[in-house]
């Protein structure tokens, strides 16, 4: 008998872990579907190219994609103590302020959000106006130090973008080196910050290989979760409250499954209906992202990784390519008409990407990618089947809606630009996956040849009010007591940049409503730190 049943020990399931397991006089209980992150390809930062397929992989694909040419996207999730951020590729940012003030949700404005973001954050530029130091999650400069990376910034510049050493801080606009989620060298995931340091508390039990098939429920009541470990069906009852955390598709998945969702979609798959919400599942958007690809003669990219110098540089001072997060520097940039932020985000990775990244570089290269942040597009999450392992339908329907592929032909544009200047055409000197030619057409077949999704999915079970919400502002599922979802799947729309810090600040705030501290407290405790309560220039 446990008093809290969190399911998924992704990103927000670690934190909330980690967090409700402080207060001694509480039973939690962590089931992950994956096992323990125990690979040493999820701690060496450029190790989690090998991750894709494997078993710490969901290894989910979108529907066929419309404006697409009808290709699959690939949707890897983490399927592994730290969930995606185990996999992910590292980059710290927090997103705009506006993206948290436009959510419109009571409690989840900017202001609001920024403490747990200081809360969370470890970073070691120190404690500032817009930093926190001494948190569980390490924030880090890149440690890879490769030249062409520092070479996009510098294009970056002589293409008339502003340079930004923290795009986390005064503004967001700009291109520079990202910061990264590592200490000393080494990844810094959520099961890393939060969970390994709360794994002997006597009061916290994780289970790995743990996969829950639906919520249990007396009445409209959430008492515990039925799951499957190694084929043996287990039940674990719930004193106060089940959670899920399983991420956007998988907490869609799982409120089907327990016979929440759209009535017709579950009968169709022969669920009994216990609540009609045809909100579940609904309103999915990502990050749509192109990419561009040049070889250059320069002995530069991350493929001198394989030279056994990289490898006695990693062991001697953790520096060097094995430190390379990929996604080394970027920026934001603004292409709609009177766009009131940016609405653009570009990743730089010193490397020659082959095939979205499945296959290994055989060549010296660069990979340049925007992507078009605040999409119109949505999708959806849907059941194949009743079957609990069966894997869900995404649909993205990218470019489906608004302005957003006129957006990102400007956006590739751009980005054509900026490869183009002196900083970085001798890196960018034979074109091997580029628009065929200039016209609208030729930016738009290479869009559809080429999107791949940035790995940011929300809004499947969004908070709010109203019909379209799934969850009120306390992250309850509405019409049912004792379930809440915490993850990336309760952001309304998805916030002008990486998910990974967002989720972890959501999971903060949502430890502190579940135990029902007062959110006003951490204000104030913030304020006393110099973090100003109304941030009002700042990207957060
Ligand atoms: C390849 C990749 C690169 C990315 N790069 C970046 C980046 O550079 N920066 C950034 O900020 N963000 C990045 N992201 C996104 C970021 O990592 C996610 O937004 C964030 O981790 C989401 O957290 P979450 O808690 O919602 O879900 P997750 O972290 O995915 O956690 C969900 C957990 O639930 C478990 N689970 C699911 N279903 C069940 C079940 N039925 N039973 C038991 N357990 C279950 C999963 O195995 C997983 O451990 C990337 C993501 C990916 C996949």
């Amino acid at each position: 008998m446990f008093d809290y049943v969190i399911v998924g020990a992704g990103s927000a399931g670690c934190v909330l872990a980690g967090r409700l397991s402080e207060d001694p006089n509480v039973q939690v209980l962590l089931l992950e579907a994956g096992p323990p992150d125990t690979k040493e390809n999820v701690h060496v930062p450029l190790g989690y190219l090998q991750l894709a397929g494997t078993d710490v992989d969901w290894d989910y694909h979108s529907a066929p994609e419309r404006e697409c040419y009808g290709r699959r996207i690939p949707l890897p999730r983490g399927k592994v103590l730290g969930g995606s951020s185990s996999v992910n590729a590292m980059v710290y940012i927090r997103g705009n302020r506006r993206d948290y003030d436009d959510w419109g949700v009571p409690g989840w404005s900017s202001p609001e959000l920024l403490p747990y973001f200081l809360k969370a954050e470890d970073n070691e530029r120190g404690a500032s106006r817009w930093h926190g130091a001494g948190g569980p999650l390490p924030v880090s400069e890149g440690r890879s130090g490769n030249l062409m990376s520092r070479a996009f910034v510098d294009a970056g510049a002589q293409a008339g973008l502003q340079r930004n050493d923290d795009f986390n801080g005064d503004e967001q606009d700009g291109v520079g080196m990202y910061q990264v989620t590592q200490r000393g060298g080494q990844r810094a995931s959520a099961a890393v910050a939060y969970l390994h340091p709360a794994m002997e508390r006597e009061n916290l039990t994780v289970m790995p290989y743990m996969h829950v098939e639906r919520v249990l429920f007396e009445a409209t009541r959430a008492v515990g979760v039925q799951a499957t470990q190694l084929g043996q069906a287990q039940e674990f009852r719930a004193e106060r409250e089940v959670i899920l955390c399983g991420g956007a598709y998988n907490s869609p998945q799982l409120l089907m499954l327990s016979g929440i969702g759209p009535a017709d979609h579950l009968l169709m798959r022969e669920i009994e209906v216990l609540l009609d919400q045809p909100a579940v599942g609904a309103n999915l958007s990502d990050h749509a992202a192109t990419q561009l690809v040049w070889t250059t003669p320069e002995p530069e990219s991350l493929l001198l990784a394989l030279e056994p110098a990289a490898l006695a540089e990693y062991e001697a001072t953790q520096t060097g390519p094995f430190t390379s997060n990929l996604a080394e520097a970027g920026g934001f940039a603004r292409v709609g008409e009177g766009a009131p932020a940016p609405d653009v985000q570009f990743h730089f990775a010193p490397v020659h990407i082959v095939d979205e990244g499945m296959s290994d570089p055989q060549a010296h290269g660069v990979w340049v990618s925007p992507c078009v942040l605040t999409p119109h597009s949505r999708g959806s999450v849907r059941l194949a089947s009743s079957d609990p392992t069966a894997k869900p339908i995404v649909r993205n329907e990218f470019y489906s809606a608004g302005d957003d592929m006129q957006r990102m032909i400007a956006a590739l544009r751009l980005t054509l630009d900026i490869c183009g200047q002196p900083a970085l055409r001798p890196y960018c000197a034979e074109p091997f996956n580029t628009p065929d030619g200039e016209s609208d057409d030729a930016m738009r077949a290479h869009v559809a040849r080429t999107t791949f999704a940035v790995y940011h999915p929300v809004g499947t079970c969004r908070m709010g009010e109203g019909a379209e919400a799934v969850l009120d502002a306390q992250l309850r599922v509405n019409g049912v007591e004792g379930l809440r979802v915490v993850d990336a799947s309760v952001m309304p729309v998805v916030p002008r940049g990486n998910t990974n810090a967002p989720t972890i600040a959501i999971a903060e705030r949502a430890a502190d409503l579940i135990r029902g501290r007062s959110t006003e407290l951490e204000a104030a405790a913030a304020t006393a730190n110099g973090a100003p309560r109304q941030a009002a220039a700042t990207p957060l």
